[in-house]
């Protein structure tokens, strides 16, 4: 098991230790994932993480969703989890092999009918929702290729609707936010991102130390 370097090993067992309810089927896949990804398992949503997102889910009613990276699923199965049978997830990713893992999960679950799937670019697809279902989403999760992020964070604020949600994963980038001197792309973006989103008017803003810190936005 793979934790960011920020909270220590220690920490986020105990967190889990007090507070974790991840289910069965959640469990599996999650193990399932870091089984077979070896070193790419880094890349799944820690289970604390998507438990706090959804708690929030439940709080303001949450329905309609939108997820811009999938992977394996599980943020999907959490989502999926947390909103009302009615609910959807819409889940973008260009991935038809590390998406397929995660279906016999969902459907397992019982929540296959709540998610449906995009396999595109997922900057081609959220063009087309935003044409259609601009303003009508209750939250979106944004956890997909880095270079990108500013790209799916404008377009996920056009889809989102007054009062809704957006989460942002891995704004610290392992650490790598905070040492100026590294400058690869990835993490340029997401620095500009972080301080993008300080100042951005249209939202509120909350930085969660979870995981490989999360931003959640609520749109104002
Ligand atoms: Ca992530």
């Amino acid at each position: 098991m793979k934790f960011s370097n920020l909270v220590s090993a220690p920490v986020v067992n105990y967190v889990r230790d007090i507070s974790l309810r991840e289910g069965d089927v959640q469990r599996r896949l999650r193990e399932e994932t870091e089984e077979r990804t070896g070193g790419r398992s880094v890349m799944i949503s820690s289970p604390e993480q998507q438990q706090l997102i959804q708690l929030l889910l439940k709080l303001y009613g949450a329905k309609k969703c939108i997820e811009v990276g999938v992977f394996t699923g599980y943020s999907a199965l959490c989502v999926a989890l947390a909103i009302p049978d009615d609910g959807k997830i819409v889940a973008l990713d260009v991935s038809e092999e590390w998406t397929s893992i995660g279906k016999p999960y969902w459907k397992e679950a019982g929540v296959e009918h709540k998610v449906d799937l995009r396999i595109a670019p997922a900057t081609e697809t959220l063009a087309e929702l935003i044409k259609t279902e601009a303003g009508t989403y209750d939250y979106a999760f944004i956890d997909a290729d880095k270079s990108n992020y500013d790209t799916y964070y404008e377009s996920c604020l056009k889809l989102v609707r007054k009062g809704g949600l957006i989460a942002l994963d891995n704004m610290f980038r392992g650490g790598n936010v905070l040492d100026e001197s590294i400058v690869d792309e990835d993490t340029v973006t997401i620095r500009n991102l972080n301080k993008k989103i300080k100042n951005d008017d249209r939202v509120d803003i909350a930085v969660a130390t979870i995981a490989d810190g999360v931003t959640f936005v609520r749109v104002k």
